[in-house]
C-alpha cells in the first residue's frame, strides 16, 4: 500500500489551487448571490480538468482516478459549482461514453468533450421519480431507422449549458428492463431547456428543465444495446457517487481551514476561542471526517484504476464523505458564531452547497440501503458481462 501523492498528483493540486485563488474566490460571493454561473469552462479545458481521467488518445490528460479525486476536492474548495461540471460532464457523461460507446459514438461525442469543445449532461431524473428511476415515463419510440422521444425531465446540471445530453428514456416494458440511453443533441428540433431559480446551494452553477418534444435521433445515438438503460445508468452512477465524495472532502477541508483561521482571531473571555476545549472538539471532528473521507475515496479510486466493481466502495464513500461535509460545514457555522449566520463569511454557502450532495446521486436513505443489502448479502458482485475501464493513460 502506497500512501504517497505522485509528483504528478502534487503538481495538479498546486495548479488547481492556484487557478481557484486567482479566478474563483475573488468571483464566488456575488456569482453565488446574483445566481451567476462562474465556472470558467474554457480555462478548465486548457487545464485538462475537463477530460481529465482519459487516455490521451482521446484527447484526455491521461491522468488516474486519484488525479480525478485531487481535482474535485480542490475545485469543490473553490466553490461546489465546479467540482459539479466535473461530476456531470467527465464522471457521469464522458466515463459513459468511455464504457459504453461504440468508437465511432467516441470520436463524435466523447473526445470534443475531453477537448472541452462540447460540454454533457445526463438526463436521468423527471418531475415524477428520482430515487425510483425505474418509473421514468420519458419515451422513445423506434420509427424506420431513427428514435422519437418525447418527455420532460427536471433538475439537470448544465441543462442549459450543455451541448450533449445522455437521455434515459423508455423504450420497452414497464420498470428497469424497458430503459435505454441516449444522446441527444441541444441542437435537435424538439428540444428546450429552462433555468431553476431560488435554489437553496449550487447557485453559482446551473439546473434546469430539460423538454423533449417528439425529437428525432438517429438509431446509432443510443448508447449499449436497447434495455440496457438502467445498467448504464448505474455505472454512470458509480463515477459521478466517486466525484461526489471526493469533491464533499474539499468542503471539509474548506470548513476546517476558514475555522482554524478564524479560531486565531476571535477572542472571547481573554482568549482566542481556539483555547476552548469545546472548540477543538469541532476542529478534531472536522480533521477525523477529513482523513476518514479521504481514505475511503482513495480506496475507491485504487479499485477504479484497476478496473474493480466499486459500486460498494464507492457508495460508502459518497454517503459518508457529505453526511461528514454537512456536520463540517455545520460545525465551522458553530465556531463563527453570528459570523458564521452571515454571507461575509464563507462557511453558510459551504453548508448551503453542500445540503444537496445527500440527495443528488443517490440519496443518504438510498445509500444506507445499499450498504445494508451488501451487509447482508442480499447484493453481491456478480461477475459482470461488461468491463470497468481501468487506468490507462
Ligand atoms: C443540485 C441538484 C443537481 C441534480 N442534477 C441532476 C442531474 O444532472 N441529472 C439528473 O438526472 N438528476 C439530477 N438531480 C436529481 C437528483 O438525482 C434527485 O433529486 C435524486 O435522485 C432524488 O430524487 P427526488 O428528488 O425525486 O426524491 P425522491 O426520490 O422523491 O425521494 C424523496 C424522499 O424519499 C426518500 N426515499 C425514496 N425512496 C426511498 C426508499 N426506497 N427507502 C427510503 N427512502 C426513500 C428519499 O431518500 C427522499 O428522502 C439533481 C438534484 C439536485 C438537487
Amino acid at each position: 500500500m502506497d500512501f504517497e501523492l505522485s509528483d504528478e498528483h502534487l503538481m495538479l493540486r498546486s495548479s488547481i489551487r492556484e487557478f481557484v485563488d486567482r479566478e474563483i474566490l475573488p468571483k464566488i460571493k456575488e456569482c453565488d448571490r446574483n445566481e451567476e454561473f462562474l465556472p470558467p469552462l474554457d480555462t478548465m479545458g486548457e487545464m485538462g480538468l475537463l477530460g481529465i481521467c482519459f487516455p490521451e488518445k482521446y484527447g484526455g490528460a491521461g491522468m488516474d482516478y486519484i488525479a480525478l479525486a485531487i481535482a474535485c476536492e480542490e475545485l469543490e474548495k473553490g466553490d461546489i459549482s465546479l467540482r459539479s461540471i466535473i461530476s456531470v460532464h467527465v464522471a457521469l457523461t464522458s466515463c459513459t461514453l468511455y464504457q459504453w460507446g461504440t468508437e465511432k459514438q467516441k470520436q463524435k461525442y466523447f473526445i470534443p468533450q475531453n477537448h472541452g469543445e462540447k460540454i454533457g449532461t445526463i438526463a436521468m431524473t423527471e418531475p415524477s421519480c428520482g430515487s425510483d428511476i425505474a418509473s421514468i415515463t420519458t419515451r422513445a419510440v423506434k420509427k424506420d431507422d431513427i428514435y422519437i422521444i418525447s418527455g420532460q425531465k427536471t433538475w439537470i446540471s448544465l441543462a442549459n449549458v450543455a451541448d450533449n445530453f445522455l437521455v434515459l428514456a423508455r423504450t420497452g416494458e414497464s420498470g428497469y428492463r424497458g430503459l435505454s440511453v441516449f444522446i441527444v443533441e441541444r441542437d435537435f428540433p424538439g428540444i428546450k431547456t429552462n433555468a431553476l431559480h431560488n435554489k437553496l446551494g449550487t447557485r453559482a452553477g446551473d439546473t434546469g428543465e430539460l423538454f423533449l418534444d417528439n425529437v428525432e435521433v438517429p438509431e446509432n445515438s443510443l448508447i449499449g444495446q436497447e434495455g440496457e438503460g438502467f445498467k448504464i445508468c448505474m455505472s454512470a452512477l458509480d463515477n459521478g457517487r466517486f466525484t461526489v465524495a471526493a469533491g464533499a472532502v474539499g468542503t471539509i477541508k474548506a470548513a476546517l481551514d476558514a475555522s482554524i483561521k478564524y479560531c486565531r482571531e476571535r477572542k472571547a473571555f481573554g482568549q482566542e476561542i481556539g483555547k476552548f476545549q469545546l472548540i477543538q472538539e469541532h476542529l478534531a471532528y472536522m480533521q477525523a471526517a477529513y482523513d476518514a473521507s479521504q481514505l475511503l475515496v482513495y480506496k475507491a479510486a485504487w479499485m477504479k484504476n484497476q478496473g474493480k466493481r466499486n459500486t460498494r466502495e464507492t457508495s460508502m464513500a459518497k454517503w459518508y464523505a457529505t453526511t461528514h461535509a454537512l456536520d463540517a460545514a455545520d460545525r465551522a457555522i458553530q465556531i463563527h458564531g453570528a459570523y458564521g449566520y452571515s454571507s461575509d463569511y464563507p462557511v453558510e454557502r459551504l453548508w448551503r452547497n453542500i445540503r444537496g450532495a445527500s440527495i443528488y446521486e443517490g440519496t443518504n436513505e438510498i445509500h444506507k440501503l445499499i450498504q445494508g443489502s451488501y451487509i447482508l448479502g442480499y447484493r453481491k458482485y456478480k461477475p459482470l458481462r461488461y468491463e470497468f475501464p481501468r487506468f490507462e493513460p
